[in-house]
């Protein structure tokens, strides 16, 4: 048998996709689907949304690297749009999620004085070293240890073991606010409350990875907002450019000064096609989209319930099965619906956010055949 020539850090599944349109996806022998995964909570607009489309086509025909030595327009638009969105925030432009978190824990590092990491069982922050080191998944983390000392792991929702796990070093608490990958979990707003609490007694920063749960995901630009909770550090990918590559830090004003010139970098970090395709991005996000959140998230959750249970927000769902989450995954794709699994026993749905009520229907007849 040919080995493939990529490396094998994925169960891929055996189909190749050729062409996308909103919610829907065509594979190389011509099948339509119906794309309940969007790129992994990625492609909020919907495949080939002609807003980044046309702003990425653009900047593509008259500029594509620079470099971080020089300012580009895209970028320092990007930076004002999502401070606009903060209510006041520097930017750091990055690749990823894993980096953007990377950026967090040298930002926390360098602002504080502290090394010391509070996260959360059961969270997921990347695959980068750092990242991984604060990922509260043991199994995702054991052949590539030893890892980032200093990091101790509180359990979500439980306000007595975040004080527990602070220690006198502790620069920086970071969480999600709704657990991803580690099973579509949310903290709920009175947990995020004595987190901010805590980091303000310990002098430490708030960091809220909103990587799969910003930019609208869950009914809210940031989700913070919906727990009237402001963190210091926010990290943002995923959804940024609706699919090209980039991550963001973003630092509240009033925060201590951390990274001064040298301190970090990346050379495609704020490249001008991906921040083009960004700022249309953040542009689509408005009241009607986040509307739409809310009653397709309402729709699917209500109609789920009848499977499992349900946990989640805005189109950020996760519903446990009775049987390995990878089994029902690849059921779903063999009937025409992409979903993603977030550990062993949930499915996830993370539809684009423009889905309409329709697909949600034909969503749910499908997974009514296979459940
Ligand atoms: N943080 C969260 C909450 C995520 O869900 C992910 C990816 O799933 C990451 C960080 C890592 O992002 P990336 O894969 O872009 O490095």
């Amino acid at each position: 048998m040919k080995v493939s020539p990529v490396l094998p850090v994925y169960a891929r599944a055996d189909v190749s996709f050729v062409e996308g349109d909103g919610c829907r996806l065509r594979d190389a022998g011509g099948r339509r689907y119906l794309d309940f995964a969007a790129g992994i909570a990625v492609v909020g607009l919907g495949h080939c949304h002609p807003a980044p489309l046309e702003a990425a086509r653009a900047q593509l025909e008259r500029l594509w690297h620079v470099s971080n030595l020089y300012w580009t327009e895209p970028m320092a638009e990007l930076a004002d749009r999502l401070s606009a969105r903060f209510g006041g925030a520097q930017a750091f432009f990055c690749n990823s999620g894993a980096e953007a978190n990377e950026a967090a824990i040298k930002f926390a590092r360098k602002a504080t004085g502290r090394s010391g990491i509070v996260a959360l069982e059961g969270s997921f922050h990347g695959r980068t070293a750092g990242a991984l080191s604060a990922t509260g998944q043991p199994g995702k983390k054991e052949a590539f240890e030893p890892l980032v000392p200093g990091i101790s792991f509180a359990r979500l929702n439980d306000d007595e073991s975040l004080v527990a796990a602070a220690r006198p070093n502790t620069g920086m608490i970071l969480l999600e606010p709704v657990q991803g990958e580690g099973g579509v979990h949310p903290a709920t707003p009175e947990f995020l409350q004595a987190a901010r609490l805590l980091a303000d007694e310990l002098g430490a920063l708030l960091v809220f990875d909103e990587v799969q749960t910003g930019l609208g995901r869950t009914g809210t630009f940031f989700c913070f907002e919906q727990a009237g909770v402001r963190p210091d550090l926010v990290t943002l990918a995923k959804g940024l450019a609706n699919g090209l590559p980039i991550g963001a830090l973003l630092v509240a004003d009033g925060v201590a000064r951390g990274f001064e010139p040298g301190d970090h970098a990346s050379t495609f970090g704020g490249n001008p096609v991906c921040c083009a395709a960004a700022c249309a991005v953040v542009d689509a996000i408005d009241d009607a989209l986040l509307a739409n959140v809310v009653d397709r998230g309402s729709q699917l959750t209500t109609a789920l319930a009848r499977f499992g249970e349900v946990r989640g927000a805005g189109l950020l769902i996760g519903v446990d099965v009775d049987r390995p989450a990878s089994e029902v995954v690849a059921d779903c794709l063999e009937a025409g619906l992409l979903t993603t699994a977030a550990g062993p026993r949930t499915l996830r749905l993370t539809p684009p956010l423009v889905v309409t009520a329709d697909e949600v229907d034909e969503a749910l007849a499908i997974l009514d055949r296979v459940l």
